[in-house]
């Protein structure tokens, strides 16, 4: 099936009689007739439901929709980006372990990384997705277990050279691990460029209607975990918490997710709601129209704003001139990698809060990758804190407005933001 079929019909498969759209179990827990029934769950000697902390039948429905839009072997949902990120790492790394991470990711993620995760003992070095080669290498240690970044950065608008790390994580005997959210695989499936894990926050445009918070963990099933039995001896060698089971013998490909389940999902229990997985379909039928359409918005908001003397600066990577257009070529279908923007206004901070505030149909929210158009100025919301001289420091000019671009009409955008800066001059 092509992806947006798989949009549509992914996931549930309804037999005779059953509901067309998959139903929403809301049950915690599920019946057996024999007390070695039940044992047999419990050891992962039979495969089936029985406590919602560990699987759900809705939620499994959702996961596989993701796993087959994604072109991967297994997944499973959390109950958001925050903690499919977190597992993400915590299913490979323990304390005196190290992560190599692109700097350009998602400031919540950073701070999980560099301030929760790091208390709890697992190091990180944040490397530009920009430096060479050699400058990457050189950050890989004999104790690290994987690398992660995000195929388009949350808000710079990097787009991440899949295929280049890959490569290097790779040579250096480790996964890479890659936040897709902004992309979507409608846009971009990092398998196809060599990513072995892909999360998501299913928050944003899987969802794309701001209604509920959600993640997502998929495995390409590619990496062989057994090649490098040291390193990954949590995954190839026997696990005391499952009477001395191994992952990868038992389970095979799909021996990373069944262990973030059994054992995360399990121990820290940050399972999504069956809800919420209801909602995540939903929209994750119309993905395909949507994620499009919010991209070709941004690109002509961008393209637009680049026209305007009130404007002091333009970034978006789908733009002809910007210095990741071959990237997006290469990555993207269509060339467009979101439907998110940044921009400044000339004037600072004082002329961006009165563009932002004189917006009529664009809101402001914390969120993006919502159907409806929405602003957030870090330097008044997320950043506030900060002086304009930290806010530089941070990478963040005082004067940047994220812009998410929703699904509405592009003229209609447009004009709202042509009187919104015209009341900057008033
Ligand atoms: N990853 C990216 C790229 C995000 O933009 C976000 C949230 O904005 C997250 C992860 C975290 O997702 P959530 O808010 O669902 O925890």
């Amino acid at each position: 099936m092509k992806i947006d079929t798989i949009c549509v019909q992914g996931g549930w498969k309804p037999k005779k009689g059953e509901p067309r759209q998959p139903p929403i179990v809301a049950a915690t827990t599920f019946r057996y007739e024999t007390t070695q029934q039940m044992a047999d769950l419990f050891d992962l000697k039979e495969s089936g439901y029985f406590y919602t902390r560990l699987q759900n039948p809705t939620n499994d429905n959702v996961a596989a929709k993701i796993v087959e839009l994604e072109g991967g072997v297994a997944g499973m949902l959390t109950s958001s980006g925050q903690a499919a990120s977190t597992y993400s790492i915590l299913n490979l790394c323990s304390a005196g372990d190290h992560v190599v991470c692109s700097a350009h990711i998602y400031g919540g993620t950073y701070n999980l990384f560099n301030v929760s995760l790091r208390k709890l003992g697992v190091e990180f070095t944040f490397v530009d997705p920009d430096a060479s080669d050699e400058e990457i290498n050189n950050a890989f240690r004999p104790n690290t277990k994987c690398m992660f970044g995000e195929t388009v950065a949350n808000p710079s608008g990097k787009v991440l050279d899949l295929e280049r790390f890959a490569k290097i994580a790779h040579s250096n005997g480790v996964p890479l691990i890659v936040d897709n959210t902004f992309p979507t695989p409608v846009l971009c499936r990092p398998f196809e460029f060599g990513a072995d894990i892909v999360i998501h926050a299913t928050t944003k445009y899987m969802d794309g209607h701001a209604a509920q918070v959600g993640g997502a963990i998929i495995d390409s099933g590619n990496f062989d975990w057994e090649k490098h039995p040291e390193k990954f001896a949590c995954l190839v060698d026997p696990d005391p918490s499952y009477h001395g089971l191994s992952y990868t013998k038992t389970f095979g490909k799909a021996a990373y997710i069944v262990k973030a389940t059994a054992q995360l999902m399990r121990d820290y229990g940050s399972i999504a709601s069956p809800f919420n997985a209801y909602i995540l379909n939903l929209g994750l039928e119309s993905l395909h129209l949507r994620i499009r359409r919010h991209a070709e918005n941004a690109y002509k908001i961008a393209k637009w704003l680049k026209t305007r003397e009130e404007v002091a600066w333009v970034n978006y990577s789908g733009l002809e001139d910007s210095p990741y257009k071959a990237l997006c070529e290469k990555q993207f279908d269509g060339g467009l990698p979101s439907g998110v923007l940044t921009f400044g206004i000339k004037g600072g901070r004082e002329a961006s809060i009165k563009f932002m505030d004189s917006l009529k149909i664009v809101e402001i929210v914390t969120h993006v990758a919502d159907a409806r158009s929405c602003v957030l100025h870090p330097a008044s919301h997320t950043h506030r804190q900060l002086t304009d001289e930290q806010l530089r420091a941070a990478g963040i000019p005082p004067d940047l407005i994220r812009f998410s671009a929703g699904i509405e009409d592009a003229d209609d955008l447009i004009a709202d933001i042509e009187q919104a800066l015209a009341q900057i001059k008033e």
